[in-house]
Protein backbone atom coordinates (compact mmCIF):
# COMPACT_ATOMS: atom_id res chain seq x y z
CA UNK A 1 0.00 0.00 0.00
CA UNK A 2 1.65 3.61 -1.13
CA UNK A 3 -0.58 6.51 0.06
CA UNK A 4 2.42 8.72 -1.88
CA UNK A 5 1.80 10.75 -4.61
CA UNK A 6 3.26 9.99 -7.90
CA UNK A 7 5.70 12.21 -9.31
CA UNK A 8 2.96 12.83 -12.52
CA UNK A 9 0.09 13.30 -9.84
CA UNK A 10 1.91 16.21 -8.29
CA UNK A 11 2.86 17.70 -11.51
CA UNK A 12 -0.88 17.44 -12.51
CA UNK A 13 -1.36 18.99 -8.72
CA UNK A 14 0.65 22.12 -9.03
CA UNK A 15 0.07 22.60 -12.76
CA UNK A 16 -3.62 22.85 -12.41
CA UNK A 17 -3.40 24.97 -8.40
CA UNK A 18 -1.40 27.11 -10.63
CA UNK A 19 -3.52 27.20 -13.34
CA UNK A 20 -6.72 27.90 -10.92
CA UNK A 21 -4.84 30.60 -9.19
CA UNK A 22 -3.54 32.68 -12.22
CA UNK A 23 -6.66 32.02 -14.99
CA UNK A 24 -9.82 31.51 -12.57
CA UNK A 25 -8.92 33.21 -8.68
CA UNK A 26 -8.51 37.20 -9.70
CA UNK A 27 -12.05 37.10 -12.06
CA UNK A 28 -14.37 34.93 -9.82
CA UNK A 29 -16.23 37.06 -7.46
CA UNK A 30 -16.87 39.06 -10.53
CA UNK A 31 -18.49 36.55 -12.63
CA UNK A 32 -20.37 34.85 -9.51
CA UNK A 33 -21.76 38.37 -8.98
CA UNK A 34 -23.19 38.76 -12.43
CA UNK A 35 -24.05 35.38 -13.49
CA UNK A 36 -21.57 35.31 -16.07
CA UNK A 37 -19.80 32.07 -17.89
CA UNK A 38 -16.45 33.04 -19.00
CA UNK A 39 -16.02 31.11 -22.25
CA UNK A 40 -12.13 32.07 -22.95
CA UNK A 41 -11.75 29.57 -20.01
CA UNK A 42 -12.63 26.65 -21.89
CA UNK A 43 -9.30 27.01 -24.80
CA UNK A 44 -7.40 27.79 -21.63
CA UNK A 45 -8.58 24.59 -19.72
CA UNK A 46 -7.76 22.87 -23.20
CA UNK A 47 -4.48 24.10 -23.86
CA UNK A 48 -3.34 22.48 -20.35
CA UNK A 49 -4.66 19.29 -21.64
CA UNK A 50 -7.70 19.28 -19.20
CA UNK A 51 -10.39 18.95 -21.13
CA UNK A 52 -9.32 14.98 -22.24
CA UNK A 53 -7.10 14.64 -19.07
CA UNK A 54 -7.84 10.80 -18.13
CA UNK A 55 -8.44 10.06 -21.60
CA UNK A 56 -6.26 8.04 -24.40
CA UNK A 57 -3.81 10.07 -26.15
CA UNK A 58 -5.27 8.55 -29.30
CA UNK A 59 -9.13 9.60 -28.39
CA UNK A 60 -6.61 13.02 -27.98
CA UNK A 61 -6.48 12.82 -24.49
CA UNK A 62 -3.46 13.59 -22.09
CA UNK A 63 -3.28 9.62 -21.02
CA UNK A 64 -3.76 10.39 -17.40
CA UNK A 65 -5.07 8.25 -14.99
CA UNK A 66 -8.26 8.77 -12.95
CA UNK A 67 -5.85 10.13 -9.60
CA UNK A 68 -5.09 12.84 -12.26
CA UNK A 69 -8.54 13.78 -12.75
CA UNK A 70 -9.36 13.11 -9.07
CA UNK A 71 -6.29 15.61 -8.25
CA UNK A 72 -7.19 18.13 -11.20
CA UNK A 73 -11.15 18.26 -10.16
CA UNK A 74 -9.99 19.34 -6.23
CA UNK A 75 -7.95 22.10 -7.07
CA UNK A 76 -10.65 23.72 -9.69
CA UNK A 77 -13.24 23.49 -7.44
CA UNK A 78 -10.60 24.82 -4.16
CA UNK A 79 -10.96 28.22 -6.04
CA UNK A 80 -14.84 27.72 -7.74
CA UNK A 81 -17.19 24.85 -7.97
CA UNK A 82 -18.08 26.46 -11.69
CA UNK A 83 -14.87 25.22 -13.45
CA UNK A 84 -14.55 21.86 -11.49
CA UNK A 85 -17.89 21.39 -12.92
CA UNK A 86 -16.44 21.69 -16.43
CA UNK A 87 -14.42 18.49 -15.64
CA UNK A 88 -17.14 16.72 -14.20
CA UNK A 89 -19.54 16.58 -17.65
CA UNK A 90 -17.20 17.24 -20.28
CA UNK A 91 -15.16 14.28 -19.22
CA UNK A 92 -16.41 12.72 -16.59
CA UNK A 93 -20.48 12.28 -17.76
CA UNK A 94 -19.60 12.31 -21.24
CA UNK A 95 -15.99 11.73 -22.55
CA UNK A 96 -15.51 8.53 -20.35
CA UNK A 97 -18.96 7.24 -21.27
CA UNK A 98 -18.02 7.51 -24.87
CA UNK A 99 -14.71 5.74 -23.98
CA UNK A 100 -16.34 2.79 -22.38
CA UNK A 101 -19.51 2.33 -24.88
CA UNK A 102 -18.50 4.42 -27.77
CA UNK A 103 -18.33 2.67 -31.48
CA UNK A 104 -14.28 3.20 -32.59
CA UNK A 105 -16.81 5.15 -35.51
CA UNK A 106 -18.48 7.63 -32.72
CA UNK A 107 -14.96 7.59 -30.54
CA UNK A 108 -13.39 9.06 -33.60
CA UNK A 109 -16.11 11.62 -34.53
CA UNK A 110 -17.13 12.94 -30.70
CA UNK A 111 -14.81 12.02 -28.31
CA UNK A 112 -11.69 13.01 -30.53
CA UNK A 113 -12.40 16.59 -30.71
CA UNK A 114 -13.99 16.86 -27.24
CA UNK A 115 -10.78 16.00 -26.23
CA UNK A 116 -8.73 18.16 -27.42
CA UNK A 117 -11.41 20.79 -26.43
CA UNK A 118 -12.64 21.46 -30.31
CA UNK A 119 -15.87 20.36 -29.15
CA UNK A 120 -17.39 20.99 -25.75
CA UNK A 121 -19.81 18.15 -24.41
CA UNK A 122 -22.47 17.84 -21.71
CA UNK A 123 -24.76 15.26 -20.20
CA UNK A 124 -28.89 15.20 -20.14
CA UNK A 125 -30.32 13.17 -18.14
CA UNK A 126 -32.75 15.15 -15.56
CA UNK A 127 -36.00 16.96 -16.48
CA UNK A 128 -38.00 18.99 -15.43
CA UNK A 129 -40.74 16.45 -13.89
CA UNK A 130 -37.87 13.69 -13.31
CA UNK A 131 -34.65 13.85 -11.09
CA UNK A 132 -33.93 11.00 -9.19
CA UNK A 133 -36.30 9.30 -10.39
CA UNK A 134 -34.29 8.24 -13.85
CA UNK A 135 -37.23 5.83 -15.03
CA UNK A 136 -39.68 8.74 -14.92
CA UNK A 137 -38.23 10.76 -17.99
CA UNK A 138 -40.68 11.71 -20.72
CA UNK A 139 -38.49 12.00 -24.03
CA UNK A 140 -39.15 9.87 -26.63
CA UNK A 141 -37.00 8.56 -29.44
CA UNK A 142 -39.39 7.12 -32.23
CA UNK A 143 -37.55 5.45 -35.31
CA UNK A 144 -37.86 6.78 -39.26
CA UNK A 145 -35.81 4.69 -41.80
CA UNK A 146 -32.26 5.35 -40.54
CA UNK A 147 -32.77 8.18 -38.01
CA UNK A 148 -34.35 8.27 -34.83
CA UNK A 149 -36.89 11.59 -33.61
CA UNK A 150 -36.19 12.86 -30.52
CA UNK A 151 -38.91 15.10 -28.47
CA UNK A 152 -38.32 16.11 -24.73
CA UNK A 153 -36.88 18.69 -22.83
CA UNK A 154 -33.94 18.50 -20.25
CA UNK A 155 -34.13 20.67 -17.20
CA UNK A 156 -30.90 21.59 -14.85
CA UNK A 157 -28.45 20.57 -17.38
CA UNK A 158 -24.54 22.13 -16.80
CA UNK A 159 -23.03 23.74 -20.03
CA UNK A 160 -26.46 23.34 -21.72
CA UNK A 161 -26.20 26.47 -23.32
CA UNK A 162 -22.25 26.09 -24.19
CA UNK A 163 -21.89 22.99 -25.07
CA UNK A 164 -22.06 21.08 -28.63
CA UNK A 165 -22.78 17.73 -28.28
CA UNK A 166 -25.01 16.18 -25.69
CA UNK A 167 -25.20 12.82 -24.60
CA UNK A 168 -28.86 12.35 -23.81
CA UNK A 169 -31.18 9.73 -22.75
CA UNK A 170 -34.82 8.92 -24.10
CA UNK A 171 -37.53 6.00 -24.36
CA UNK A 172 -37.50 3.72 -27.85
CA UNK A 173 -39.75 1.36 -26.13
CA UNK A 174 -42.97 3.12 -25.31
CA UNK A 175 -44.60 0.14 -23.39
CA UNK A 176 -41.40 -0.11 -21.64
CA UNK A 177 -42.06 3.57 -20.78
CA UNK A 178 -45.50 2.52 -19.54
CA UNK A 179 -44.21 -0.12 -17.07
CA UNK A 180 -41.21 1.71 -16.12
CA UNK A 181 -38.89 -0.77 -17.23
CA UNK A 182 -35.84 1.11 -17.86
CA UNK A 183 -34.93 -1.52 -20.54
CA UNK A 184 -36.92 0.66 -22.67
CA UNK A 185 -34.15 3.76 -22.61
CA UNK A 186 -31.52 4.49 -24.88
CA UNK A 187 -28.89 6.99 -24.74
CA UNK A 188 -27.94 9.24 -27.71
CA UNK A 189 -25.41 11.50 -28.96
CA UNK A 190 -26.90 14.87 -30.17
CA UNK A 191 -25.07 17.93 -31.83
CA UNK A 192 -26.44 21.62 -31.49
CA UNK A 193 -26.48 22.01 -34.79
CA UNK A 194 -28.88 19.51 -35.44
CA UNK A 195 -32.67 20.61 -36.27
CA UNK A 196 -35.39 21.19 -33.75
CA UNK A 197 -32.34 21.18 -30.83
CA UNK A 198 -32.05 24.31 -29.39
CA UNK A 199 -30.76 25.44 -25.86
CA UNK A 200 -31.09 28.38 -22.82
CA UNK A 201 -30.02 29.27 -19.72
CA UNK A 202 -31.39 29.14 -15.88
CA UNK A 203 -30.73 32.18 -13.88
CA UNK A 204 -31.41 32.97 -10.38
CA UNK A 205 -29.29 29.97 -8.84
CA UNK A 206 -28.35 29.95 -4.82
CA UNK A 207 -24.47 29.00 -5.87
CA UNK A 208 -22.31 27.84 -9.24
CA UNK A 209 -23.52 30.70 -10.62
CA UNK A 210 -20.05 31.16 -12.66
CA UNK A 211 -21.46 28.17 -14.42
CA UNK A 212 -23.57 27.65 -17.01
CA UNK A 213 -26.89 25.26 -16.17
CA UNK A 214 -29.66 25.35 -18.43
CA UNK A 215 -32.59 23.17 -20.61
CA UNK A 216 -32.29 21.36 -23.72
CA UNK A 217 -35.31 21.15 -25.71
CA UNK A 218 -35.50 18.51 -28.59
CA UNK A 219 -38.67 19.03 -31.01
CA UNK A 220 -38.65 16.37 -33.56
CA UNK A 221 -34.62 16.31 -33.85
CA UNK A 222 -33.48 13.87 -36.52
CA UNK A 223 -30.98 11.66 -35.25
CA UNK A 224 -28.69 9.28 -37.53
CA UNK A 225 -28.98 5.61 -36.47
CA UNK A 226 -25.12 5.46 -35.91
CA UNK A 227 -25.47 8.04 -33.32
CA UNK A 228 -27.45 5.46 -31.04
CA UNK A 229 -24.77 5.21 -27.85
CA UNK A 230 -24.41 1.27 -26.96
CA UNK A 231 -27.14 -0.64 -27.85
CA UNK A 232 -31.32 0.02 -28.06
CA UNK A 233 -32.31 -0.39 -24.44
CA UNK A 234 -28.81 0.06 -22.62
CA UNK A 235 -29.45 3.67 -22.18
CA UNK A 236 -29.94 3.19 -18.11
CA UNK A 237 -27.20 1.06 -17.47
CA UNK A 238 -25.23 3.86 -20.11
CA UNK A 239 -26.64 6.80 -17.62
CA UNK A 240 -25.76 5.18 -14.31
CA UNK A 241 -22.58 4.28 -15.52
CA UNK A 242 -21.70 7.62 -16.19
CA UNK A 243 -22.68 8.68 -13.12
CA UNK A 244 -19.98 6.24 -11.31
CA UNK A 245 -17.20 8.43 -12.89
CA UNK A 246 -19.40 11.74 -12.58
CA UNK A 247 -20.10 11.05 -8.97
CA UNK A 248 -15.89 10.71 -8.69
CA UNK A 249 -15.46 14.00 -9.99
CA UNK A 250 -18.03 15.72 -7.64
CA UNK A 251 -16.79 14.19 -4.12
CA UNK A 252 -13.04 15.08 -5.68
CA UNK A 253 -14.54 18.92 -6.06
CA UNK A 254 -15.68 18.43 -3.22
CA UNK A 255 -12.35 17.52 -1.07
CA UNK A 256 -11.03 20.77 -2.46
CA UNK A 257 -13.92 23.19 -1.45
CA UNK A 258 -13.52 21.17 2.21
CA UNK A 259 -9.65 22.44 1.84
CA UNK A 260 -10.57 26.02 0.55
CA UNK A 261 -12.95 26.15 3.73
CA UNK A 262 -10.34 24.98 6.31
CA UNK A 263 -6.92 27.08 4.66
CA UNK A 264 -9.49 30.43 4.50
CA UNK A 265 -10.77 29.36 8.17
CA UNK A 266 -7.27 28.85 9.65
CA UNK A 267 -5.89 31.95 7.93
CA UNK A 268 -8.67 34.30 9.59
CA UNK A 269 -8.55 32.51 12.71
CA UNK A 270 -4.69 33.64 13.00
CA UNK A 271 -5.60 37.32 12.34
CA UNK A 272 -8.98 37.97 14.02
CA UNK A 273 -8.58 39.13 17.87
CA UNK A 274 -11.30 38.72 20.23
CA UNK A 275 -11.46 38.48 23.73
CA UNK A 276 -7.53 39.57 24.02
CA UNK A 277 -6.51 36.55 21.72
CA UNK A 278 -6.45 35.67 17.89
CA UNK A 279 -9.73 33.94 18.02
CA UNK A 280 -7.84 30.14 16.51
CA UNK A 281 -7.15 30.32 20.67
CA UNK A 282 -10.69 29.50 21.43
CA UNK A 283 -11.20 26.00 21.71
CA UNK A 284 -14.82 26.22 19.74
CA UNK A 285 -13.28 28.06 16.66
CA UNK A 286 -10.71 24.97 17.36
CA UNK A 287 -13.41 22.62 16.91
CA UNK A 288 -14.52 23.47 13.95
CA UNK A 289 -11.28 23.87 12.00
CA UNK A 290 -10.51 20.45 13.52
CA UNK A 291 -13.91 19.11 12.20
CA UNK A 292 -12.33 20.37 8.33
CA UNK A 293 -9.20 18.69 9.17
CA UNK A 294 -11.37 15.49 9.94
CA UNK A 295 -13.39 16.18 6.56
CA UNK A 296 -11.47 16.76 4.81
CA UNK A 297 -8.56 13.72 5.37
CA UNK A 298 -11.68 11.40 5.28
CA UNK A 299 -12.95 12.54 1.76
CA UNK A 300 -10.29 12.89 0.59
CA UNK A 301 -9.07 8.98 1.68
CA UNK A 302 -12.86 7.63 -0.04
CA UNK A 303 -11.58 9.62 -3.08
CA UNK A 304 -8.26 7.92 -3.47
CA UNK A 305 -10.23 5.04 -2.86
CA UNK A 306 -12.47 5.33 -5.54
CA UNK A 307 -9.73 6.14 -8.11
CA UNK A 308 -7.55 3.65 -7.43
CA UNK A 309 -10.52 1.35 -8.24
CA UNK A 310 -11.09 2.94 -11.09
CA UNK A 311 -7.39 2.31 -12.30
CA UNK A 312 -7.60 -0.93 -11.72
CA UNK A 313 -11.11 -1.36 -13.60
CA UNK A 314 -12.75 -2.51 -11.16
CA UNK A 315 -16.59 -1.76 -10.62
CA UNK A 316 -16.74 0.86 -7.56
CA UNK A 317 -20.48 2.24 -7.81
CA UNK A 318 -20.34 1.47 -4.16
CA UNK A 319 -16.88 3.03 -2.95
CA UNK A 320 -17.60 6.48 -5.47
CA UNK A 321 -21.13 6.63 -3.77
CA UNK A 322 -20.16 7.12 -0.83
CA UNK A 323 -17.05 8.98 -1.45
CA UNK A 324 -19.89 11.27 -3.06
CA UNK A 325 -22.16 11.52 -0.50
CA UNK A 326 -19.41 12.04 2.26
CA UNK A 327 -17.25 14.94 0.59
CA UNK A 328 -20.17 16.46 -0.27
CA UNK A 329 -22.33 16.62 2.81
CA UNK A 330 -19.13 17.44 4.64
CA UNK A 331 -18.69 20.01 2.05
CA UNK A 332 -21.57 22.05 2.75
CA UNK A 333 -21.38 21.26 6.58
CA UNK A 334 -17.23 23.22 6.77
CA UNK A 335 -18.30 26.33 4.46
CA UNK A 336 -21.38 26.54 7.03
CA UNK A 337 -18.65 26.67 9.71
CA UNK A 338 -16.31 28.61 7.80
CA UNK A 339 -18.58 31.40 7.20
CA UNK A 340 -19.17 31.54 10.94
CA UNK A 341 -15.38 31.71 12.01
CA UNK A 342 -15.25 34.69 9.72
CA UNK A 343 -18.34 35.95 11.63
CA UNK A 344 -20.36 38.53 10.07
CA UNK A 345 -17.50 39.30 7.38
CA UNK A 346 -18.46 35.58 6.68
CA UNK A 347 -21.85 36.63 5.88
CA UNK A 348 -20.63 38.98 2.79
CA UNK A 349 -18.84 38.22 -0.33
CA UNK A 350 -15.70 39.91 0.77
CA UNK A 351 -14.66 36.93 1.55
CA UNK A 352 -15.00 33.69 -0.28
CA UNK A 353 -16.62 31.14 2.57
CA UNK A 354 -20.21 32.98 1.84
CA UNK A 355 -19.69 31.64 -2.22
CA UNK A 356 -18.04 27.94 -0.69
CA UNK A 357 -21.36 27.89 0.99
CA UNK A 358 -23.96 29.03 -1.71
CA UNK A 359 -21.62 26.52 -4.12
CA UNK A 360 -21.49 23.68 -1.92
CA UNK A 361 -24.91 23.21 -1.44
CA UNK A 362 -25.65 21.99 -5.20
CA UNK A 363 -23.17 18.92 -4.97
CA UNK A 364 -25.52 17.38 -1.96
CA UNK A 365 -28.34 17.93 -4.64
CA UNK A 366 -26.88 17.34 -8.50
CA UNK A 367 -25.64 13.66 -9.81
CA UNK A 368 -27.42 11.65 -7.19
CA UNK A 369 -28.86 13.87 -3.80
CA UNK A 370 -27.79 12.69 -0.42
CA UNK A 371 -30.62 10.43 -0.05
CA UNK A 372 -30.44 8.96 -3.03
CA UNK A 373 -26.40 8.14 -1.87
CA UNK A 374 -28.00 6.67 1.44
CA UNK A 375 -30.69 4.45 -0.38
CA UNK A 376 -27.67 3.12 -2.51
CA UNK A 377 -25.55 2.39 0.41
CA UNK A 378 -28.17 0.83 2.53
CA UNK A 379 -29.28 -1.37 -0.34
CA UNK A 380 -25.48 -2.43 -0.75
CA UNK A 381 -25.28 -3.47 3.20
CA UNK A 382 -28.68 -5.34 2.86
CA UNK A 383 -27.62 -7.29 0.16
CA UNK A 384 -30.66 -5.54 -1.74
CA UNK A 385 -29.05 -4.56 -4.19
CA UNK A 386 -25.53 -6.40 -6.41
CA UNK A 387 -23.39 -5.54 -9.45
CA UNK A 388 -24.18 -7.40 -12.55
CA UNK A 389 -21.82 -6.79 -15.50
CA UNK A 390 -22.16 -4.73 -17.77
CA UNK A 391 -21.30 -5.71 -21.57
CA UNK A 392 -18.81 -2.55 -21.96
CA UNK A 393 -16.96 -2.25 -18.56
CA UNK A 394 -14.26 0.59 -18.13
CA UNK A 395 -11.03 -1.03 -18.82
CA UNK A 396 -8.10 -0.96 -16.33
CA UNK A 397 -6.03 2.15 -16.51
CA UNK A 398 -2.77 1.14 -17.84
CA UNK A 399 -0.17 3.91 -18.96
CA UNK A 400 0.73 2.18 -22.17
CA UNK A 401 -2.03 2.17 -23.73
CA UNK A 402 -3.15 5.16 -22.12
CA UNK A 403 0.14 7.16 -24.33
CA UNK A 404 0.04 5.07 -27.43
CA UNK A 405 -0.20 7.62 -30.23
CA UNK A 406 -2.81 6.70 -32.83
C1 LIG B 1 -26.32 23.18 -10.52
C2 LIG B 1 -26.93 21.91 -11.06
C3 LIG B 1 -26.36 21.27 -12.13
C4 LIG B 1 -26.93 20.12 -12.66
N1 LIG B 1 -26.37 19.52 -13.78
C5 LIG B 1 -26.98 18.45 -14.35
C6 LIG B 1 -26.49 17.88 -15.57
O1 LIG B 1 -25.47 18.33 -16.12
N2 LIG B 1 -27.16 16.84 -16.13
C7 LIG B 1 -28.27 16.31 -15.57
O2 LIG B 1 -28.84 15.36 -16.13
N3 LIG B 1 -28.77 16.82 -14.40
C8 LIG B 1 -28.16 17.88 -13.79
N4 LIG B 1 -28.66 18.42 -12.62
C9 LIG B 1 -29.88 17.87 -12.06
C10 LIG B 1 -29.65 17.03 -10.82
O3 LIG B 1 -28.95 15.85 -11.12
C11 LIG B 1 -31.01 16.78 -10.16
O4 LIG B 1 -31.44 18.01 -9.65
C12 LIG B 1 -30.94 15.73 -9.06
O5 LIG B 1 -30.77 14.45 -9.59
C13 LIG B 1 -32.19 15.72 -8.17
O6 LIG B 1 -33.34 15.66 -8.96
P1 LIG B 1 -34.54 16.73 -8.74
O7 LIG B 1 -33.95 18.09 -8.69
O8 LIG B 1 -35.56 16.44 -9.78
O9 LIG B 1 -35.10 16.42 -7.33
P2 LIG B 1 -36.19 15.24 -6.92
O10 LIG B 1 -35.78 14.01 -7.59
O11 LIG B 1 -37.53 15.82 -7.27
O12 LIG B 1 -35.95 15.18 -5.40
C14 LIG B 1 -36.45 16.15 -4.48
C15 LIG B 1 -36.11 15.65 -3.08
O13 LIG B 1 -36.73 14.39 -2.84
C16 LIG B 1 -35.74 13.44 -2.45
N5 LIG B 1 -36.06 12.12 -2.99
C17 LIG B 1 -36.40 11.77 -4.26
N6 LIG B 1 -36.59 10.46 -4.36
C18 LIG B 1 -36.36 9.94 -3.14
C19 LIG B 1 -36.40 8.63 -2.58
N7 LIG B 1 -36.68 7.56 -3.34
N8 LIG B 1 -36.11 8.47 -1.28
C20 LIG B 1 -35.80 9.54 -0.50
N9 LIG B 1 -35.74 10.80 -0.95
C21 LIG B 1 -36.03 11.00 -2.26
C22 LIG B 1 -34.44 13.97 -3.05
O14 LIG B 1 -33.30 13.46 -2.37
C23 LIG B 1 -34.61 15.45 -2.86
O15 LIG B 1 -34.27 15.78 -1.54
C24 LIG B 1 -28.09 19.58 -12.06
C25 LIG B 1 -28.66 20.22 -10.95
C26 LIG B 1 -28.09 21.36 -10.45
C27 LIG B 1 -28.70 22.02 -9.26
Amino acid sequence: MDFALSEEHQMVQRMVRDFAAREIAPNIKDHDRHQTFDRSILPRMAAQGLLGICLPVRYGGAGMDFISLGLACEELEYVDTAYRVILSVHVGLNGLTLLQWGTEEQKQRYLVPQSLGEKIATYGLTEPSAGSDAVGIQSTARREGDHWVLNGEKMWISLADVADNFLVFAWTDQEKKRARDHTGMSAFIIERSFPGVQTGTIHGKLGVRAGNTGWISMKDVPVPAENMLGREGEGFYIAMSALDNGRYTVAWGATGLIRACLDASVRYARERQAFGVEIGRHELVQQMIANMQLKYDTARLLCLRAGWLKNQGVRNTRETSLAKWHATVSSFECAADAVEVHGAYGYSDEYDVERFLRNSKGAVIYEGSREIQQLIQAQYALGYRKDRPLRCEMPAYDPVVWQQEA
